[in-house]
């Protein structure tokens, strides 16, 4: 089986037909939410139709002054069964929220996957030294994985270190020699891939994209398509504890 490490289902028209597209082509995608409402929102769908897709709930930075925190709300969202997972959280450098707000509501989240014992889906542009610094606070209590992993091998080893997983996105199909020196040195047993895919910015579900994600993974770290499905899934299942 394939995964969708990062997928917002939630954006899309049709949350129930866009999880299904994905089933039918053996991927099982993980969604992540953007908000509460929007996270309450694919949870209610997919309990219905898909009780077995393992659902992410939390509020993106870009959202977070649109949808402000409910402690109330995030709290009855985490007794559903289904919710395997906390995010998208983390922080960013180009959005109109001060850095000490987002740290605050990143930490929310932290705490609660720290109490509920799940992993945290982490959203990161720029304050890298900042994150790294949250979340050291927590290490050896707190799993996670830093999604659209693009970044050096310095930072991502601060990553590593802490026990995070990198997911990484469908610009490894066309991956720079950089990226493909970087991701040999993280190595296999630290990857997942996802989409991202959000209907907005990237229309239709596309199946295809993910299939060649991991066709390019196997290529890149010389591992067998085999081989490479069996590891990624080897990866999410233990973040994800199914
Ligand atoms: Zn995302």
């Amino acid at each position: 089986m394939l995964y969708d490490a990062h997928l917002h289902a939630g954006m899309f028209p049709d949350i129930g037909a866009t999880v299904g597209c994905a089933l039918n082509s053996s991927i099982t995608p993980v969604p992540v939410g953007i908000y509460l409402q929007e996270s309450q929102n694919t949870l209610k769908v997919l309990e219905k139709s898909f009780p077995s897709i393992p659902v992410f709930v939390g509020i993106h930075p870009w959202y977070m002054s649109e949808h402000p925190f409910d402690e109330e709300l995030f709290n009855s969202l985490l007794t559903s069964p289904q919710v395997k997972g906390i995010g998208e959280c983390g922080l960013d450098n180009k959005i109109d929220v001060p850095l000490d707000k987002q740290i605050e509501l990143l930490e929310q989240h932290l705490e609660a996957a720290v109490k509920h014992d799940l992993p945290v889906n982490l959203h990161i542009r720029g304050y890298h030294g900042e994150l790294i610094r949250v979340l050291k606070k927590y290490k050896g209590t707190l799993r996670g994985v830093v999604h659209n992993f693009t970044f050096s091998y310095e930072v991502a080893k601060n990553y590593l270190d802490l026990g995070m997983y990198l997911s990484v996105g469908s610009h490894i199909i066309k991956a720079s020699q950089k990226m493909i020196n970087v991701l040999n040195a993280v190595g296999v047993e630290h990857l997942v891939l996802e989409t991202d895919a959000d209907f907005l910015h990237t229309g239709e579900y596309a199946p295809d994209l993910l299939k060649k994600s991991y066709k390019s993974l196997g290529s890149i770290l010389n591992l067998s398509a085999d081989n490479i499905e069996h590891l990624v899934e080897v990866n999410i299942k233990n973040l994800l504890r199914i």
